[in-house]
């Protein structure tokens, strides 16, 4: 038992607390309600385009309806925009004008995965495979015999978009990127890390019967004739398909005491659930509420639905104009969660991190007050007065919450949409859930933080 703290020590040290320390049962039983729904939702959101839809299916179902410019806009409105089916932003409309500024929640939808190539099939060895080009941070060993499914579209010449979603129903097949066996990998294990597995060969396998007819490539040729019987593509379609390998792993507890929850891509769809969980719940708030989920943020926030896009000042531009506002007077006055991931500190690898500005699992939503590399190169920085503004928000609303770094000073880095939301002139910030594995096939959070990143951008919805 820690020694009861003396008075001047509770008053002017800095006390970081374990989240299941200060929260009661009542809350701690709406943290599990709250992470069941996550739950279902990644678990069906394997893809930017998933998300986006099982988004807007949300969104009308709590009374969210398509923007149109120039529809009557009053505070309470509830409106969505669907940029191309893989970004989307969603507002509710404030009490106060636009030209008092907005409350911008930023997460992003997308996630490290393996991409099919335009000319994807091949045949070899008589066993059949697509080539992959891999989108995002990977560690490529990682995707290694796991099992794989596939999502995305095939989009045809008549115009029509084909939905392909094989391997996340029980009993649907799977497909297996290969492994070399530990009986002749003596090459092999000299190699490092980084170069053991070249990025050309994380070929997925595809089949392996071959057809009757007495052909080259006769595997190819079955398997063509398979999903040209089932979608009614011929190869030549592969060229205008966005087609995905992504984990074929189902979302599960993780723990015995089942406090953390294993998935494929939290990162940063765990964020993206809590600002749209969030803003369901958010009626006539001062300022207008404004939600997005961005597409391509882990290849750099690129291309039409990615948080460069102009897409974003068309949005808000149309919504200012409806109030005559001028938006670079909305975008001046307003605030940006950019709600992503941050690293949790792991006792396994604890030499990356410092361990009194690293964030910890079940410390709760967890803010960056910069990110970057190498001298916070690359960073958004975000204002001592922003966050000191968030600090009093999160007191006044029972917000569990921590700073985070992340990684040691010259350790590495990284990067968010943060700093393309501050380009705007729009003060930002960097906060989210603290992750386990980031990036790998399988991540792992903490429901105390995911409960309490949703809690943190609510409350900041319902800023003053
Ligand atoms: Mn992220
Ligand atoms: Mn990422």
């Amino acid at each position: 038992m820690a020694k009861e703290k003396s008075e001047r020590e509770a008053k002017l040290l800095y006390n970081r607390e374990n989240g299941y320390d200060i929260i009661d049962a009542e809350e701690k039983q709406r943290c599990e309600d709250y992470c069941r729904n996550y739950m279902r939702f990644i678990d069906l959101a394997r893809t930017e385009r998933e998300a986006v839809s099982l988004g807007i299916e949300l969104a009308k179902k709590a009374g969210f309806v398509p923007f149109e410019p120039g529809m009557a806009l009053s505070p309470g409105t509830k409106i969505y925009s669907d940029n191309r089916g893989k970004a989307l932003m969603l507002a509710v409309i404030g009490q106060k004008p636009l030209s008092e500024g907005s409350v911008i929640a930023a997460a992003h939808v997308d996630s490290p995965r393996l991409d099919l190539k335009p000319v994807p099939m091949y045949e070899d060895g008589e066993l059949c495979y697509f080539k992959t080009h891999y989108y995002g941070g990977i560690k490529k060993y990682q995707w290694l015999t796991i099992p794989l499914e596939l999502h995305g579209v095939v989009a045809l010449q008549d115009g029509t978009v084909k939905d392909i979603r094989i391997g996340s129903e029980p009993g649907e097949p799977v497909f297996q990127i290969t492994d070399l066996l530990p009986h002749l990998n003596k090459e092999q294990r000299k190699k490092t890390a980084a170069e053991f597995v070249p990025g050309e060969s994380l070929n997925l396998l595809i089949g392996s019967k071959p057809d009757p007819e007495d052909t080259k490539d006769r595997v190819k040729l079955a398997i063509l004739t398979l999903l040209n019987e089932k979608y009614g593509i011929v190869e030549e379609d592969f060229l205008s398909a966005e087609l995905s390998a992504t984990p074929a792993f189902p979302v599960r507890e993780v723990g015995l005491d089942r406090s953390l929850i294993g998935g494929y891509g939290h990162d940063d769809r765990v964020c993206a659930y809590a600002e749209l969980a969030a803003i369901m719940e958010t009626e006539k708030p001062q300022k207008t509420a404004v939600c997005i989920l961005a597409d391509k943020e882990e290849i750099g926030s690129e291309g039409v639905s990615g948080m460069k896009s102009r897409a974003f000042e068309r949005f808000m531009g149309a919504l200012c104009d409806a109030q005559g506002v001028k938006r670079e007077d909305c975008f001046a006055n307003s605030i940006c969660i950019s709600a992503d991931v941050c690293n949790a500190f792991d006792p396994n690898y604890p030499e990356v991190s410092e361990k009194r500005n690293a964030a910890k699992v079940n410390y709760g939503f967890a803010l960056a007050k910069f990110t970057g590399h190498g001298g916070k190169s690359g960073s958004n920085d975000a204002s001592a007065e922003l966050i000191a503004k968030l600090r009093s928000l999160f007191a006044e609303n029972g917000v569990v919450w921590q700073m985070a770094e992340l990684g040691k000073v010259d350790q590495g880095g990284g990067g968010t949409v943060a700093v393309y939301m501050a380009e705007r002139d729009i003060d930002t910030i960097d906060a989210g859930v603290p992750v386990l594995s980031m990036h790998a096939p399988y991540e792992t959070v903490g429901k105390f933080d995911c409960y309490m990143t949703y809690k943190g951008i609510k409350a900041a919805y319902a800023a003053r």
